[in-house]
C-alpha cells in the first residue's frame, strides 16, 4: 500500500486506476452477516448490511464521522439499493441492519427506501438521531423497523451542548417514552462518562437517569479525543492529553488530563456504570422476545398459511 484514501473513497480509489465513479452511480454490494451469541458459534439471524447515505451532516465534537467523511455527503443510488433487496428476498433474508450514521437525514430518500422495505416485507434496524427516529416513529414501525440505535451520549444538556450534539434531553425522555410504549422495540444506546464539566457525583447521577429511561442495551464510552476531531484541538489545548498510545484509544481509558476525575477512577466508574446500566439477563430476554421470536412466530405462520 502505498496511498491513502479517507471517507468515501469509491472514486478516489477509481482514479488511481484512471477510471471515475460519480457518487449516483456507485453499485451497493450485496453483504450479509449474521447476529451470534457465544462468539459467534450460535447464530441467531442473517441480517443483511445495508447503506443508503454516505456521511453525516452534524458535526459533534467527539465524533470521527466529519473527520473520515470530510464533509461529503451524498445517497447511494435506490435502484441499485432495490436490487440488492430483490435479491435478498430471493436468497430468504428478512432483516437489514441500515449504518447509515444518521438514517433518516434525507427525509425525501429515507421515505422511498423505507416504502421499499415494507413492499419486501423486511424487518430492519436504523441509526439515527432521536429527533428524526421520533418524527418516523409511527411510520417506521408500520414499515418493519424492530430496533434502533441513537446517541444518547450524556443526560445532561450542558454536557450535551460542550460536545455539540445539537440534541435536547427533553427529545432523549421522550425518545425513551415512545420507543417504549412501543413495546417491542430493540433499542440500543451509545452513552459517554467523562466529559469535563462532570465530576463523579455528576457522573452517577447521570448514569442514574439514564437506567431509568429503561433501554434495552447500552454502549458506554468513556469520552475520548481522537485525532482530526475538534475535541481532539478542544483538549489539547485546554486540559492536555497525556497518552498519545493509540492501543489505548479504545473508549475505555482515559488519555487526557481530566479536571475531577483520574485515569483509575475513569476505569472503574465506567464498570459502575456498565452494571448499572446492563443487566446480561434482561438484555439476552429481550433480544429473544423482540427479535428471535417474532420471528419464529412469522416463519410459523407462513408455514401454517402454506
Ligand atoms: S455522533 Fe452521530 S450525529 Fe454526531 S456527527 Fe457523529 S454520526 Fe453525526
Amino acid at each position: 500500500m502505498d496511498r491513502t484514501v479517507l471517507g468515501p473513497g469509491e472514486n478516489a480509489v477509481a482514479e488511481i486506476f484512471g477510471h471515475k465513479v460519480p457518487d449516483d452511480q456507485i453499485q451497493h454490494p450485496l453483504s450479509i452477516g449474521n447476529l451470534s451469541i457465544n462468539q459467534g458459534k450460535i447464530k441467531l439471524l442473517n441480517v443483511a448490511i445495508l447503506y443508503t447515505r454516505h456521511g453525516c451532516p452534524f458535526n459533534c465534537s467527539f465524533c470521527q464521522a466529519a473527520a473520515f467523511g470530510g464533509g461529503h455527503t451524498f445517497n447511494i443510488n435506490e435502484e441499485s439499493i432495490e436490487d440488492v433487496l430483490r435479491r435478498l428476498r430471493t436468497m430468504g433474508i428478512k432483516y437489514i441492519a441500515l449504518y447509515d450514521e444518521t438514517f433518516g437525514i434525507d427525509p425525501v430518500s429515507s421515505d422511498r427506501i423505507t416504502l421499499l422495505f415494507a413492499k419486501y416485507r423486511f424487518r430492519w434496524f436504523a441509526m439515527s438521531r432521536a429527533s428524526i427516529l421520533l418524527h418516523n416513529l409511527d411510520t417506521w414501525c408500520e414499515r418493519g423497523m424492530i430496533s434502533n440505535c441513537i446517541g444518547v451520549e450524556v443526560v445532561s444538556q450542558q454536557a450535551l451542548d460542550t460536545i455539540n450534539k445539537k440534541q435536547k434531553v427533553e427529545e432523549i425522555t421522550e425518545f425513551a417514552r415512545k420507543t417504549k410504549e412501543k413495546g417491542r422495540i430493540y433499542r440500543m444506546i451509545n452513552y459517554i462518562i467523562g466529559h469535563e464539566n462532570m465530576d463523579e457525583a455528576d457522573t452517577l447521577r447521570d448514569v442514574r437517569r439514564l437506567a431509568e429511561m429503561d433501554f434495552e442495551v447500552i454502549a458506554i464510552s468513556i469520552l475520548t479525543p481522537f485525532p482530526n476531531t475538534p475535541l481532539w484541538d478542544y483538549t489539547e489545548s485546554t486540559y492536555g492529553i497525556f497518552d498519545h498510545d493509540y492501543r489505548h484509544y479504545n473508549t475505555e481509558h482515559l488519555v487526557w488530563n481530566h479536571p475531577y476525575i483520574t485515569p483509575e477512577r475513569m476505569r472503574s466508574l465506567h464498570r459502575e456504570a456498565h452494571q448499572i446500566l446492563n443487566k446480561p439477563l434482561n438484555m439476552a430476554g429481550r433480544i429473544f422476545s423482540r427479535l428471535i421470536l417474532p420471528q419464529r412466530q412469522s416463519t410459523r405462520l407462513a408455514l401454517d398459511m402454506g
